[in-house]
C-alpha cells in the first residue's frame, strides 16, 4: 500500500458524493456534458486570498502567476482578488488583455521573449522583467522605434536559492535573470536611455513548504535588493520578491505557516532601508492561490485484474494531469490526493492502481492506493488540480484532446 496525499480542506460529501461549490461530482459532470473535467471552485479561490491577505503585511501586494492556470473564467475571477498579474509569454499577454486587466498591473517575465512579444508588451504598456542585457537592449530599441519609453524591470539571478524548493530557479548558472553583479550597470543603462525603470524581480524557487526557508529567502531578497539599489544609485520603485509558497501534494506534507511568514515580513517591513521604503513590494504566487481550488474528475471505464493487482482504468490520465502521474518535475513518483468521487463517504476497502487511458506505463494516477470499492461508471477525483493541470499537460498526446473545464 502507498499512501495518498492529503485531500485539501473544504471538500465534503453531499449525498455520498464529493461536492465542489455545494454541487455533487455527478451533477457537475452532467452539466459539463462529459468527462474528464476540471472543476475550479470560486469559494476556494476567495477563501485562499482572504486568508493570505489577513496573514501578510498590508503593504505587500499579491500577484498571480498566470501560467499556473490561465482558464479565462479563473483569470477573470482573479482580477477581483489579486493586485498584479505575472505573465511569461505573448500568449498570456493576449489572455490578460482579453480579460480587460489594466496593463499597469501586469509584468512579463520569462526567457526567450521574441521581438514581436516585446513589441506587443511595450505597446500595451506592461512592465517587462528583462532576463538579460540582450533582451533589455532589444526592448530599448523597440521602444525607440515606437516612440514610447518601455517599462523595464530587471530580473535578478541571485546567488542564493530557496531551500527545500521543488523547482530551483536561482543560484548558480541559470537561463533566468541576470547574474546579480551585472544588474546595477544594466539598470543604470536602462535609466540613462530614458526607459521607465520599474525596479527588480528576484524569484528563487517554487513549491516550498517550510516557513523558515521562505522567511530566510525573503530576507535575503530584501538584503540583495538594498545592495543593488545602492549600486544603482537610486531607490527602487518596485520590488517583486518572488513567491515559492507551496501546497501539500503528498502524504506527510504540511501546509505552510503563512502566519509565521507574515509576521516575519511585518518585522522586516518595519525597518526597511531607505532604498526600499517607498518601493511597491509584492510576491507572486501561482499554485498557492489556485492549486487546491481545482479537482480533476474522470470516469472509470474498465476494472480489471492482472497478476493479482486490480486496475481501475479511467478516461483521464497524464495528458491532463502530467504532474499527478509523476512526470512533471518529480524524481520519485508519489500519490497525489485521489478519491472515488461518487463514493466519497465510503470506507477504503481495497488496494488498487488507478490508471489513465494512454498506452504507456507512465500513465498512472494512483499506485497501490486504498480506496472504496469502485465500479465501471464511478467518478475518480484527483485533487490539487487547479495549478499546472490542464495547461501544463500534453493534451494532444494520442489524439486525446483537452479536458473540459468549469468554474463553479
Ligand atoms: C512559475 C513561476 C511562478 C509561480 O510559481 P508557483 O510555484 O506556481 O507559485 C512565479 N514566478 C515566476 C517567475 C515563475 O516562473
Amino acid at each position: 500500500m502507498k499512501p495518498l496525499g492529503p485531500i485539501p480542506a473544504g471538500y465534503e460529501a453531499k449525498d455520498g458524493e464529493l461536492a465542489i461549490g455545494g454541487r455533487t461530482a455527478s451533477d457537475l459532470v452532467a452539466e459539463a456534458g462529459d468527462t474528464p473535467l476540471f472543476v475550479y471552485s470560486r469559494s476556494h479561490l476567495d477563501q485562499r486570498v482572504v486568508a493570505l491577505r489577513a496573514a501578510m503585511p498590508d503593504r505587500l501586494g499579491v500577484n498571480y502567476a498566470v501560467k499556473a492556470n490561465p482558464f479565462a473564467p479563473v483569470l477573470d475571477h482573479m482580477t477581483g482578488l489579486v493586485d498584479g498579474f505575472d505573465i511569461a509569454s505573448g500568449g498570456e499577454l493576449e489572455m490578460v488583455l482579453a480579460a480587460g486587466i489594466d496593463p499597469d498591473r501586469v509584468s512579463f517575465a520569462g526567457p526567450g521573449k521574441r521581438d514581436a512579444e516585446l513589441k506587443a508588451a511595450i505597446e500595451a504598456e506592461v512592465t517587462l522583467n528583462c532576463e538579460s542585457e540582450g533582451e533589455a537592449d532589444r526592448a530599448l530599441s523597440i521602444g525607440e522605434t515606437l516612440g514610447v519609453a518601455p517599462k523595464i524591470a530587471i530580473r535578478v539571478n541571485p546567488s542564493f536559492e530557496l531551500k527545500g524548493s521543488g523547482m530551483k530557479m536561482g543560484g548558480g548558472a541559470k537561463p533566468f535573470g541576470l547574474d546579480a553583479e551585472r544588474v546595477p550597470s544594466l539598470a543604470r543603462k536602462v535609466i540613462a536611455n530614458g526607459a521607465d525603470f520599474r525596479g527588480l524581480h528576484i524569484f528563487t524557487g517554487s513549491q516550498a513548504l517550510s516557513a523558515d526557508a521562505l522567511i530566510e529567502t525573503k530576507g535575503n531578497v530584501l538584503n540583495l535588493a538594498d545592495e543593488l539599489a545602492g549600486e544603482i544609485g537610486e531607490p527602487l520603485p518596485k520590488l517583486n520578491m518572488g513567491g515559492g509558497f507551496g501546497i501539500p501534494y503528498f502524504a506527510g506534507d504540511e501546509p505552510i505557516d503563512i502566519t509565521a511568514i507574515g509576521r516575519a515580513l511585518e518585522d522586516r517591513f518595519a525597518r526597511l532601508p531607505a532604498s526600499l521604503q517607498d518601493a511597491q513590494l509584492c510576491i507572486e504566487l501561482g499554485r498557492y492561490l489556485v492549486g487546491e481550488a481545482g479537482v480533476y474528475l474522470c470516469r472509470i471505464v474498465d476494472r480489471k485484474v492482472s497478476h493479482g493487482t486490480t486496475y481501475l482504468v479511467t478516461d483521464g490520465g497524464l495528458h491532463h494531469q502530467l504532474a499527478a502521474s509523476g512526470n512533471f518535475g518529480t524524481v520519485v513518483r508519489r500519490n497525489y490526493p485521489v478519491a472515488i468521487a461518487t463514493r466519497f463517504d465510503a470506507d477504503p476497502a481495497e488496494e488498487v492502481n488507478v490508471v489513465g487511458c494512454l498506452c504507456t506505463p507512465l500513465d498512472r494516477l494512483a499506485d497501490a492506493a486504498m480506496l472504496p470499492r469502485a465500479e465501471v461508471g464511478d467518478l475518480v477525483a484527483v485533487f490539487c488540480a487547479g495549478a499546472y493541470g490542464a495547461s501544463a499537460s500534453p493534451s494532444a498526446f494520442l489524439g486525446q484532446g483537452p479536458a473540459l473545464e468549469m468554474l463553479v
